[in-house]
């Protein structure tokens, strides 16, 4: 299924439970606006490459339009839109103001120099610079994208418009980014995790955790994970897989990711090498998806042998597979709720940066577990209370938040 129709079948689910209606309902399955540009570079060999550029705005009803850039052979406007209308839920989940919005540009940075990147970013830049703004849409890190490339989106955008380094978040701390941003995600994918063993009598010292993926989301989760007390018995970068019962030496492994040494070749006793399937459907009490999307097919979802399902990657299960979880008992709890830290903490620069104000990491820490605990605890008390999936509970969530400030703003 395609990733939009994906989306949109889980808000008709939650819209029809919640008796929302056809006009409302409509207004929230399509984008505002789409912005499809061609980003011509010239590279360093002197020809010239043109690649897709797409900004999609999916929901401005709350606030200015947030969400990430990606950098991926496999971005087209399909995915981009269902990411972007993701991030409109996800904003109304944890309740900070701002809409949904998604960008994307179909490269592989792999095979792109660091001046080439550079030169694609601010192409890319310059032609949705009308689109995007502080007050706009505020774009940040995704998939391939880091806080170097944030800063060619903040300097590019002040040539043309006025200094602003509200116009995008995740930004290097030399230039108004925030304490705490960087590892916000997979801090926050941890912080759910706890809460969801706390309500189930356990701690992370008690249980073993499998994480698919192995950048910025992956490797923080495994990293506050292991300092929690789990054992990690499986890990994956896009090279392959890793498994071991007794616990895999995280702060080794750490080194790998950081230097960007391939998973694949590390060696050590009782480490076994597997397939990405294999990681994917170990025995495990949590298993935490942090790489790309639609990882869980039905097929595989009938061989998951996890307690629970923590998503870090945005929309790794397919519609089709989180109905098999949903028969089997095994609870999935969402990326709109799941891996909101990372907006969160962006949320938290953009309010340092128009205030002109810097916040310490404890300040943006404490705030970020307080924001994720209580978004925890009121989707957790509906999915009781309605007796309704994880996933369908965190949709009646944003979704209600989201019609409320349309109808209240007026059609
Ligand atoms: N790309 C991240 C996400 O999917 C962060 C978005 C943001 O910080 O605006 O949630």
């Amino acid at each position: 299924m395609k990733a939009f129709e994906a989306t949109n079948r889980y808000i008709r689910q939650a819209s029809q439970i919640m008796g929302l209606g056809s006009r409302v309902e409509s207004l929230l399955l399509s984008p505002e606006a789409e912005h499809n540009v061609t980003v011509p570079v010239e590279l360093d060999n002197g020809e010239l490459a043109v690649f897709t550029g797409y900004r999609i705005q999916h929901n401005s009803a709350r606030g200015p339009m947030k969400g990430g850039l990606r950098y991926h052979p496999t971005v087209d406007a399909d995915d981009v839109r269902a990411l972007a209308s993701l991030m409109t839920w996800k904003t109304a989940v944890v309740n900070i103001p701002y809409g949904g919005a998604k960008g994307g540009i179909s490269c592989d940075p792999k095979n792109l120099s660091q001046g080439e990147l550079e030169r694609v970013t601010r192409k890319f830049i310059q032609r949705i610079s009308e689109a995007i703004g502080p007050q706009r849409d505020i774009p940040a890190p995704d998939v391939n994208t880091n806080a170097q490339v944030m800063a060619w989106i903040m300097d590019e955008y002040s040539r043309l418009h006025g200094f602003a380094p509200g116009v995008v978040t995740g930004k290097p701390l030399e230039l108004h980014g925030s304490e705490g941003r960087e590892a916000a995600t997979g801090r926050g994918v941890i912080y759910i995790t706890e809460e969801y063993l706390k309500d189930t009598g356990r701690t992370l010292a008690d249980v073993s955790v499998a994480v698919q993926g192995f950048g910025n989301v992956g490797s923080f989760a495994a990293r506050f994970a292991h300092e929690g007390g789990a054992r990690i018995v499986a890990l994956s970068d896009a090279s392959g897989a890793i498994r071991c019962a007794k616990g895999l030496d995280i702060p080794t492994l750490l080194n790998y990711g950081r230097t960007r040494t391939p998973l694949s070749t590390y060696q050590a006793e009782g480490v076994e090498h597997i397939s990405q399937e294999e990681l994917l459907t170990t025995e495990v009490d949590v298993l935490i998806p942090a790489a790309l999307g639609g990882v869980f097919t039905a097929e595989v979802a009938e061989e998951v042998r996890a307690g629970v399902i923590v998503e870090g990657a945005n929309a790794p299960t397919e519609p089709e597979a989180d109905e098999v979880f949903a028969r089997r008992g095994i609870p999935v709890i969402p990326d709109i709720l799941a891996n909101a830290g990372g907006v969160t903490v962006s949320y938290f620069e953009w309010a340092q940066n128009i205030q002109c104000l810097r916040w310490t990491e404890d300040e943006v820490n404490s705030r970020l577990k307080h924001i994720m605990t209580s978004s925890y605890a009121t989707i957790r008390n509906l999915v009781k209370s309605r007796n309704v999936s994880w996933r369908t509970a965190a949709f009646i969530v944003g979704l209600g938040r989201v019609a409320k400030a349309t109808v209240l703003r007026g059609i």
